[in-house]
């Protein structure tokens, strides 16, 4: 396997019923090593751009370093444009070859939300791509955008009709997730998940992954969360690898860039391998 689409990697996933990484990189060294975990733990993979780092790094030479870096790869892995309210963001990445995005309406009212999923499905669809659709924003802020209240949440039928008119492949409810760095226990309405997977057979994205335990993962995936998010983990150990690794060359006063490179690199190479294993896609990649 290679480049799979998204649908193919999240269906496997809940007819199986574990939760594959998706994980949010931030430049090429964190592109590498997601994929490098993704292979040494035979596990599929979906590797996410938020805005910000789509801008950042600019669409085509993340795609370029996208499809060098995945050739030849031996274990399925999708590309997906994490939540994104900007229509043009999503047709730039959709023509450059993203397997999937987020369109992410919740700033809207429900029925303009619908009303533009659909466009976005359409659109993507035509490029053989996917689409993940949320109406409540999940809690928190996430490079950039979101806010730390927690948004409204609509009735389970409000969900369940906005799944099946907008035919998303994807779709990510608000359970009591949040984004960042939980400061409290927070309190997974699980049951949601259930009687989504129930009614429209959608497999659901988990928002939020960092920082909830191992039995709460085992539990929503058990449910059907089939894509789980995580960010917020690969910044921080990005972060505090680079500022023990900075520590100790400024007490040795050795000053090479490649060796602190090849360590983040380790260190994301574990996180990697460490949710397969959490999230039970370990040795699933066909
Ligand atoms: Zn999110």
């Amino acid at each position: 396997m290679s480049v799979a689409s998204t649908k193919s990697i999240v269906d496997h996933a809940l007819d199986a019923r574990y939760g594959v990484p998706a994980i949010n990189i931030v430049n090429d060294l964190t592109l590498e090593a997601v994929l490098a975990g993704a292979v040494s733990a035979r596990s599929p993979l979906i590797v996410q751009t938020s805005v910000k780092t789509v801008r950042s790094i600019g669409a085509e030479v993340l795609v370029a370093m996208w499809r060098t870096m995945t050739a030849g790869i031996e274990v399925p892995v999708a590309l997906h444009l994490d939540h994104c309210p900007d229509r043009s963001v999503i047709s730039e990445c959709l023509r450059l070859g993203w397997n999937s995005v987020l369109f992410d309406g919740s700033h809207l009212s429900v029925a303009e939300n619908q009303r533009q999923t659909v466009e976005v499905v359409a659109e993507a669809h035509r490029h053989g791509a996917h689409v993940e659709g949320e109406i409540e924003a999940i809690t928190g802020v996430e490079d950039d955008l979101g806010a730390d209240e927690e948004g409204r949440r609509e009735n389970l039928q409000t969900l369940i009709d906005f799944v099946r008119t907008t035919g998303v492949d994807v779709f990510a409810p608000a359970i009591g997730n949040a984004h960042g760095v939980y400061t409290t226990e927070p309190e997974l309405d699980g049951q949601r998940v259930s009687d989504l997977v129930k009614a429209c057979s959608v497999p659901i994205a988990l928002h939020g992954g960092t920082g909830l335990s191992r039995d709460q993962f085992s539990d929503l995936i058990a449910r059907g969360c089939a894509k789980v998010n995580i960010s917020t983990a690969l910044k921080v150990e990005f972060m505090k690898s680079s500022l023990t690794f900075l520590r100790d060359a400024e007490k040795n006063s050795t000053w090479d860039p490649p060796s602190l490179f090849a360590n983040v690199r380790e260190k994301v190479i574990g996180l990697t391998v460490d949710l397969a294993h959490t999230f039970g896609s370990a040795g699933k990649a066909w």
